[in-house]
């Protein structure tokens, strides 16, 4: 089923939820909506769900206005990190639970939801734990338990609201992995909602990356890293330097790196990734960036080292290989030279 959003608002009172929201979400679909805490996801997400509604705009769910359906027709299945599973109620009865409460007319034979809930149980791979109650699952368990619970219904559509929030980072990185080979099975549109940008690269055909009740930038995963249309976005998604400019004839430049592009009177800054910078321990010709070591962490897959501009007195980091850090054996004070890569300009955050 296709979703598209168009000029969706939202105020609490006299602040703004959503400001002005348009975004289409093909069928089959997983697209994560991923953004700073209060930027609005959760409200834009249960508007989908017919659980709040807009104060102006529309939902289309398959071509088909659903703004004023009612949640139970708008066939969508939830997964909320706080959605708690029935507590008094075993995992197969939770996951009966919404077939069980259909209206007779609709409502499955008991061996058809017996034979649903065990094809669920197998899918979400907690076959043999049907008897248990919620207390006596891991936290991981209750999530897939919830999924289940959602699924039971033949949605077609799938909202889960930071699923995977208040369980271990161990956990978490399985269960997303999981869900993503979920969806490439079942196919289901979803839309997922975390604050967490690895999840959200990771899990998604589509992340939707949010500010202030707006959307800063759509894209794929790789487009949204590799191309972040402004600074909020490259902060936002990985480790990011910012290094102000040096401006001369009327060209800017940070060490080796001149911009072409004709300057503007608005303030321009440079943005670079840890990984994408250079270090040297001679200049070596090109136009390079003067720095001072001011801390070294090398544990872990790729060396950190905190470094300071001599020339402006501007902290910056940079990651580069284990092997590479071998050889330069830079140390807390030594002196040397950055090169900078991949350089984005953008106006300051
Ligand atoms: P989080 O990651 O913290 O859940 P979010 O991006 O999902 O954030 P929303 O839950 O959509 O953000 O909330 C957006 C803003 O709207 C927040 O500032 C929140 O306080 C406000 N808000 C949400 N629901 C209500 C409500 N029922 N009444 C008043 N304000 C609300």
């Amino acid at each position: 089923m296709s979703i598209e959003i168009r000029n969706v608002s939202r105020r609490f009172g006299a602040f703004t939820a959503l400001a002005d929201i348009n975004l289409d979400i093909a069928s089959c679909e997983l697209v994560s909506l991923l953004g700073p805490s209060g930027s609005g996801k959760t409200t834009l997400l249960r508007i989908i769900a017919g659980l709040e509604s807009a104060d102006t705009g529309h939902v289309l769910l398959d071509g088909v206005d659903a703004t004023r359906l009612p949640v139970r027709e708008r066939q969508v299945g939830f997964v909320f990190q706080h959605y708690a599973l029935f507590r008094h109620m075993t995992v197969f009865k939770n996951i009966a639970f919404g077939l069980s409460v259909r209206p007779r007319r609709t409502r499955p034979s008991k061996a058809a939801i017996r034979e649903k809930v065990m094809e669920l149980l197998k899918l979400v791979q907690l076959d043999g734990l049907e008897g248990r109650y919620p207390s006596q699952l891991s936290g991981g368990q209750r999530q897939r338990v919830a999924l289940a619970r959602a699924l039971a219904i033949d949605p077609k559509v799938l909202l889960l609201d930071e699923p995977f929030g208040a369980l271990d980072a161990k956990v978490r990185l399985e269960l997303r992995r999981w869900l993503r080979e979920l969806h490439e099975r079942l196919h289901i549109t979803s839309v997922f909602v975390t604050h967490d940008q690895d999840e959200a690269l990771e899990v998604a055909d589509r992340v939707v990356v949010m500010k202030q009740a707006q959307i800063e930038q759509i894209g794929t995963p790789e487009e949204v890293y590799d191309h972040p249309g402004s600074a909020f976005v490259h902060e936002f998604l990985g480790k990011s330097n910012t290094l102000s400019l040096a401006v001369a004839d009327g060209r800017a430049s940070v060490g080796n790196f001149n911009i072409i592009a004709p300057l503007t009177n608005d303030p321009l800054a440079a943005y670079v990734r840890p990984h994408h910078v250079d270090l040297f321990r001679v200049r070596n010709g090109t136009p390079v960036i003067p720095v001072r070591v001011k801390h070294v962490n090398a544990a872990g897959a790729v060396a950190r080292l905190e470094l300071i501009r001599t020339d402006n007195g501007e902290a910056f980091s940079a990651e580069i290989p284990r092997e590479q850090h071998a050889e330069l054996g830079l140390v807390a004070g030594d002196e040397a030279f950055a090169k900078v890569n991949r350089v984005k300009i953008f106006p300051p955050v």
